[in-house]
């Protein structure tokens, strides 16, 4: 099959690499018709992902079509749409039993060595991890679940409620989605911020944003205070991979809101002044992928179109771009936010 290989730090290339093999009775085989570039996989590229290391055939999220069943599979046949989340826990740890399987230390993720994803034409996967399509739902819409699904986990781990106000720093496709969720749950004002005015506009004129700042010419804990009257938001997220954005969402939060990290900051330590949550009291909440339990609410918001998916997807490219195409999401290049691949020939 073809697939693009995260050969080094900075370096995908195309091969022809073997098609997996349902190795489990409960496993099907897929053929992938669209995965996105997540942030994630940018790191990756970059060398700074905690666990996606080359050499590995990245991509996670994504949808495709059954083509093969394993004996054991029953709620799934040969020819059905599905999409899959990308996360494979042990399923008999503490985490898994206490009802935290994305905080299972054991589990393997979709687009590294131990699992193979998306950038291949084929992928393996169990079938809990897989769930249908609705009818209504393209492939590209299906491959955006995934970032949908983390958006509707930080608005749980936040505890959102309706009419609260939100900020929202960084804009990308997780800061996108985030915006969307938290638009659907009835939150606002919806205050963003990015170095980019296109990421900006497009929460704004399709997720659901009220209000938006670009930076670094406004100072966002100001502009924040401005739109909420002086007192703060009740949720500060951080989703974009700048640590000093961590102090100033911990400023800009009211008494008693939260502020939630959803960005992998794993590239310098924090500079905080406790002093700053602690008078607030405060909580920093970490919010790290999502759980099968957040797929049903983002495919309901997906599909009932109370968030479109589609308002980050900026490029589909062949998969023979890869190279290019996870550059591009990298330095949102060319108006990129969401790029996603295709096998298909263009
Ligand atoms: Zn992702
Ligand atoms: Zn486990």
């Amino acid at each position: 099959m073809r697939a693009a290989l995260l050969e080094a730090v900075g370096r995908l290339t195309m091969i022809e690499a073997e098609t997996p093999t349902i190795e489990e009775p409960d496993q099907l085989l897929i053929q992938v018709k669209r995965v996105g570039v997540c942030g994630s996989e940018v790191h990756a590229f970059c060398g700074t992902h905690p666990y996606r290391r080359p050499p590995a055939i990245l991509g996670h999220e994504t949808a495709g079509q059954v083509v093969a069943i394993g004996p054991a599979v029953t709620r799934f046949k040969e020819g059905d749409r599905v999409m899959v989340d990308p996360l494979w826990p042990c399923g008999q740890c503490a985490e898994c039993r206490a009802g935290y399987p994305n905080l299972c230390f054991y589990k393997k993720m979709l687009g590294t060595a131990e699992w193979p994803g998306a950038f291949g034409e084929y992928i393996v996967a169990p079938e809990p991890t897989i769930f249908p399509l609705p009818d209504n739902m393209s492939y590209l819409q299906g491959s955006l679940i995934e970032p949908l699904m983390v958006g509707v986990h930080v608005a749980r781990m936040a505890d959102l409620k309706a009419r609260e106000s939100v900020a929202v720093l960084g804009t990308g496709s997780i800061g996108g989605m985030v915006t969307g969720v938290c638009h659907a749950l009835g939150a606002g004002p919806i205050i963003t911020a990015d170095s980019h005015q296109h990421c900006l506009d497009a929460a704004r004129e399709r997720l659901g944003a009220t209000h938006d700042f670009l930076l670094p010419d406004v100072d966002p804990v100001d502009a924040i205070r401005e739109v909420t009257g002086g007192r703060g938001v009740d949720l500060a997220v951080v989703a974009a991979d700048d640590v000093s954005l961590v102090a100033q969402a911990v400023e800009m939060t009211k008494p008693r809101g939260r502020v939630v990290l959803v960005a992998l900051l794993t590239e310098a330590p924090l500079k905080l002044r406790a002093w700053d949550i602690i008078s607030k009291e405060i909580s920093v909440i970490g919010s790290i992928i999502s759980d099968h339990s957040d797929v049903h609410q983002a495919i309901e918001l997906a599909t009932s179109g109370q968030v479109d998916v589609e308002a980050v997807v900026t490029h589909v490219l062949p998969i023979e771009e890869t190279q290019r195409g996870v550059e591009m999401a990298h330095t949102k290049d060319d108006g990129a936010i969401k790029v996603t691949f295709s096998f298909e020939p263009a």
